[in-house]
Parts: C-alpha cells; sequence; structure tokens
C-alpha cells in the first residue's frame, strides 16, 4: 500500500516530515500513516507537471488517449484489489465498490482516452482573404482538489479529461481517502505515463489544498468539495486569476406525483438517497411526496429504509457501510435534532446503531418529515438522512424544488411524460432524473447550476472546460 507522496514519477516523503493517520471507518483502527504534503511539497509537484507540460502537450493526441485505454485495462486487471482497497479507506460496502466505482473509473479513463484524438477545432466562414481556424489549447498545469465521498472514481472524472486535452496534473485527494489515488498514480507509471504528468500530493486543505488554490504557476483549479470551500478556492485563485471549475454540494428534490409506479419510485427514492451512505452530492435529499400518495408512500419507504442491511463493509451482504469519518457521522446525527427543534418528524432512524457495530462510524436510515423551509430541507446534510416534503400540484412542486440555493441533482416520478418534460425545464437542476435517479455515463455533461458550481464534468464540456479556444488568422 502506498503511502508517500507521489511527486516527479517517484513515491517520495514530504520534506517537512508530517504525516496524517488513516483510519478504518468500519471500526476505526490505524490502516497506515500517509505523507501530508505542505506547501513545499506542493511547490515541487506543479514544478514538476510544468516541466512535463511541453512534451506532453505535444505528444500526439492518440499517443496520450492510448496511454489512459491501457490505464483503464490495467484497472480492470487490478479490479479486486482496488475495490478492496477503496472499501477500506472508504467504507463503501464491497458490492458497490466492485459493481460500481471499479468499472465506472475504467469506463471514463477508457472514455477520455478514445476522446483524445476527437476533439476537434473548427473553420469560421470569415471576411475574403483570410482564413480563420480555433483549436483547442491545453492550459498548462491543472490542479485537481478531490473530497473523501468516491476518491476512486473521482480520479477519472478529474484525470481523464485533463490529461486527454493536453494538461499535467497536480490531484489532491481528500486527507481522509487517498490509497486508491495513490494506488491509480502506481498504476499510472507501470502502464508508461511520463514523469511529472501526474503528481499525488495528499495533505490538508488549508495546506497543500490552499497552496495549489493559490499556486501561481497552476493555470486552472478544478474542484470537487463543500460550498464553503468552493468560495475559499475562488478567494485563492484570484492572483494569477485561473480558471476554476467547482463541483459544490447539492439537496436534491426527488419529486413523486400522484401517477408514479409506485414501485419503481420507493426503490429508486432509497437508492438516490442510501446509496453510498447518501455521501453524494446528487443525493435525493429532499424526498417530495405528493398529498394523495404520501402516507401510502412512507409507509412502504420507512419499511424498506428499516430493512436495510448495515455491517462491515467487506461483507458482500452488506448494503450499507459507515459513514466516512467519526466527525462527519456526528454532523449528520445533529441534524436530528435540528430537525425536531424545527417540529420534524423522525419517521426512521435518527440514531447511531447500537451493539457490534457501535465502533465504526454508522448511521440507521434516517427518514424526517419536515417543511421546505426548514435547515434539513436547505442544508446539505450528506449522509443517509431524507427530508421528507408534501406539495398538493405540479406548480407547488416546482416551487419547492427551486427554493434553494443549489442546483444539482433532482428527480420525478410519473407516467405521464408531458408532465415530466415540463417540470424538468422548469427545475432549476444541472441534472434531472424521469422514473430513475443518479444514472452518470462519461458522455452525459455533469454539474450544478447555483451555489452547487460552475464548468462541467464529463463528455466535450469537460474537455472544452479543460482546454482554451485559440484563433488563427491567415492572410491568404
Ligand atoms: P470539503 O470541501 O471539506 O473538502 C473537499 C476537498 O477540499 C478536500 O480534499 C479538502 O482537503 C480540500 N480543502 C478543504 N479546505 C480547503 C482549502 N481551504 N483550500 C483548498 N482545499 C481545501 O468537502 P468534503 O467534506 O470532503 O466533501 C463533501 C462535499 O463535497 C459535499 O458538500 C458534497 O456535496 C461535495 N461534492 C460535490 C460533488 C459534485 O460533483 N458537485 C461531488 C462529490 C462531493
Amino acid at each position: 500500500m502506498q503511502n508517500k507522496l507521489f511527486i516527479d514519477g517517484k513515491f517520495v516523503d514530504a520534506a517537512a516530515g508530517g504525516t496524517i493517520e488513516v483510519l478504518n471507518p468500519y471500526d476505526g483502527a490505524l490502516i497506515t500513516a500517509i505523507a501530508a504534503a505542505e506547501a513545499a511539497d506542493v511547490d515541487r509537484a506543479v514544478a514538476a507537471a510544468q516541466r512535463a507540460f511541453p512534451a506532453w502537450s505535444r505528444m500526439a493526441a492518440a499517443d496520450r488517449g492510448h496511454l489512459l485505454l491501457k490505464l483503464a485495462d490495467r484497472i480492470e486487471a487490478n479490479a479486486e484489489e482496488l475495490a478492496q482497497l477503496e472499501t477500506l479507506d472508504t467504507g463503501h460496502p464491497i458490492r458497490d465498490t466492485r459493481g460500481l466505482d471499479v468499472p465506472r473509473t475504467a469506463a471514463c479513463f477508457r472514455y477520455f482516452g478514445g476522446m483524445a484524438d476527437k476533439l476537434l477545432g473548427s473553420v469560421i466562414p470569415v471576411e475574403a482573404g483570410f482564413l480563420n481556424y480555433v483549436q483547442r489549447a491545453p492550459i498548462g498545469v491543472v490542479g485537481q482538489i478531490v473530497p473523501w465521498n468516491f476518491p476512486l472514481m473521482f480520479t477519472s472524472w478529474k484525470m481523464g479529461p485533463a490529461l486527454a486535452a493536453g494538461n499535467t496534473v497536480v490531484i489532491k485527494p481528500s486527507e481522509l481517502t487517498p490509497l486508491s489515488t495513490l494506488r491509480i498514480a502506481e498504476l499510472m507509471a507501470e502502464v508508461g505515463f511520463p514523469d511529472g504528468v501526474v503528481n499525488v500530493v495528499p495533505g490538508y486543505g488549508h495546506t497543500a489544498g490552499q497552496r495549489l488554490a493559490e499556486h501561481p504557476d497552476v493555470g486552472k483549479i478544478a474542484f470537487t468539495g463543500s460550498t464553503a470551500t468552493g468560495r475559499r478556492i475562488v478567494e485563492a485563485s484570484k492572483g494569477n486569476l485561473k480558471r476554476v471549475q467547482l463541483e459544490l454540494g447539492g439537496k436534491g428534490a426527488n419529486i413523486v406525483f400522484e401517477d408514479a409506479n409506485l414501485d419503481a419510485a420507493v426503490n429508486g427514492a432509497a437508492w438516490a438517497i442510501f446509496h453510498n451512505q447518501g455521501q453524494a452530492c446528487i443525493a435525493g435529499s429532499r424526498l417530495m411526496l405528493h398529498d394523495r400518495i404520501a402516507d401510502e408512500f412512507l409507509e412502504r419507504f420507512t419499511r424498506l429504509a428499516n430493512s436495510i442491511r448495515l455491517g462491515d463493509p467487506r461483507s458482500p451482504d452488506t448494503e450499507m457501510g459507515p459513514l466516512t469519518s467519526a466527525q462527519h457521522r456526528d454532523k449528520v446525527l445533529s441534524y436530528v435534532q435540528i430537525a425536531t427543534e424545527q417540529g420534524g418528524r423522525v419517521l426512521a432512524g435518527g440514531k447511531a446503531p447500537d451493539g457490534a457495530l457501535s465502533a465504526g462510524y454508522f448511521v440507521a436510515p434516517t427518514v424526517v418529515e419536515a417543511k421546505p423551509q426548514d435547515r434539513v430541507a436547505q442544508e446539505e446534510v450528506f449522509g443517509p438522512f431524507v427530508t421528507v416534503l408534501r406539495f398538493g400540484s405540479d406548480e407547488e412542486a416546482v416551487a419547492i424544488a427551486n427554493a434553494t440555493d443549489y442546483g444539482l441533482g433532482s428527480g420525478l416520478w410519473t407516467r405521464d411524460l408531458a408532465r415530466a418534460h415540463k417540470v424538468a425545464d422548469a427545475i432549476r437542476a444541472g441534472m434531472c432524473w424521469i422514473n430513475c435517479y443518479k444514472r452518470v455515463n462519461p458522455g452525459s455533461p455533469f454539474g450544478g447550476m447555483g451555489q452547487s458550481g460552475y464548468g462541467r464534468e464529463m463528455g466535450f464540456e469537460a474537455m472544452h472546460d479543460y482546454t482554451e479556444a485559440k484563433s488563427v488568422w491567415v492572410n491568404v
């Protein structure tokens, strides 16, 4: 298991010698201590990425793509080991890391590997006597800061498009979950990525992250994390006016109309909030129910929530693991009290399970009914905690759905497709799922409106976000 920084193709200690303890969220046991990057280490990593940039950006796009394709193959060849590592570090159930995180990571690298030589420029029809063409030029050194909820998958979402487009990368995983990113760096070295093209600097946000965001030689910072940290990133990036891409928090409205297929909607709503212990920016954390079906829906939904199997994430039977840290577990549980103080009703869960699971950072699947203006209907809880809201008309549903600062994921369940398209059009969110929830694909743009951030990951949108348009005029 790698526990050092990865700079210029080598695993190295942090200059100041600091370390961070990485804990197993299932039982709080120490997994390993990793080197903690500080500003001087980030400077070294950025310098290495700068040195690597000219050759990497001039390499034939198809050759860059080929390396990403080889990486995808190598990830699949090491799938079981990566799944185990991610489960150990994050607490995600092994059935998910095997079935979703690892395959999605390989698929995303493969998608961008194929995309590398398909990012076309254009020729603009201008006045006679001149030829004008537009190229997509890489930005240079890109800094990437990611959170702890899907650390393995985010290596591909962040690095795939950046590298395919010809940038070099310094990535800072969360201090809580650095292990899979370091393993990916090792696999990249094995398949032949040149030294310095990718550098990994695990460390704390206020030291390593802050330095990366403010570094004068970093051309773009791509950040996934909380809205509060996103504001700090914008502030820190101002010095050299670097490009900024922000994937921030969410408070997804998942709307069930009275004509929905209730079996599908109950299962879909549980997936929307409880997958990954609710630690997903796109989680359907506001479950909005039409008055006419609300009681029946809740009866079925709470029964399902109470039946979810919590346990050791390494067991294939486990459906829900622990949250990723003790501090985060405490934050999620604090929202139960916040909800009840404002008149909310706890319909399921609302506490940590006791007995064998009490050493881990578990929270029982929690269902709370509240009002649209309550804190639990406005603030991101980021755990297995769903806030139920009732509505009586389509107009009211849209008004409630849009009444937060966020605008990331959303969903709706109805048999009436005309209604579905009308409501999808009216919801202010970067993604809307109709009769499904939380579908992602490397080709489909992913990102938020409002205070959920700006810029898009995935697809051509991501390739554009990692390049600059360069207009060339020729006097012919
Ligand atoms: P966080 O903002 O606390 O931390 C995210 C990353 O930023 C970590 O690597 C952290 O070390 C770093 N960081 C912290 N302070 C920093 C600073 N001052 N300067 C630079 N870097 C700093 O978020 P978190 O708690 O790790 O993750 C949960 C949040 O991420 C939730 O709000 C969730 O919605 C969001 N998220 C968004 C998306 C999306 O695509 N929109 C996806 C996943 C998670």
